[in-house]
């Protein structure tokens, strides 16, 4: 289920290098190449899906592992005191890469509050 054309597919295949934090058999869990905070994870189902928009109630187990192991990476990547988990969906929601990731986002410091009211 790779698909050729698609960056994060060929990161969950080992043809483009990343820094990995965790991996099994359908999940694979990488270091951000542009980290926004001192802990940014990106963590992906290893079948290609292209966004939450696309995921149907077959997905839903591999989406509530993902979801259940976020707290243990980010505590062992060193978000001890809470962090963000984010997932761009689509063109309103600014996704860039059209294969389902979350983001893991905290460090020591707090982050800035989420959207501003304008
Ligand atoms: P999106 O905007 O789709 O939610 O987030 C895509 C994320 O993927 C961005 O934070 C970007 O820095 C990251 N990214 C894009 N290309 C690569 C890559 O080749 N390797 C890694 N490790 N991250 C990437
Ligand atoms: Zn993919």
């Amino acid at each position: 289920m790779k698909k050729d054309d698609c960056i994060f597919c060929k990161i969950a295949a080992g043809e483009i290098p990343s820094k990995k934090a965790y991996e099994d058999d359908e999940i694979l869990v990488f270091q951000d190449i542009q980290p926004v905070a001192p802990v940014h994870l990106l963590m992906i189902p290893k079948a290609h899906v292209a966004s939450l928009a696309e995921c149907g109630p077959e997905h839903a187990p591999v989406l509530g592992r993902m979801m259940a192991m976020a707290g243990r990476l980010a505590s062992e990547q060193g978000a001890r005191d809470g962090f963000r988990t984010i997932v761009n969906t689509g063109r309103v929601g600014r996704q860039d890469v059209y294969h389902l990731h979350i983001h893991i986002i905290g460090g020591p410091d707090r982050l800035p509050r989420m959207i501003a009211a304008e």
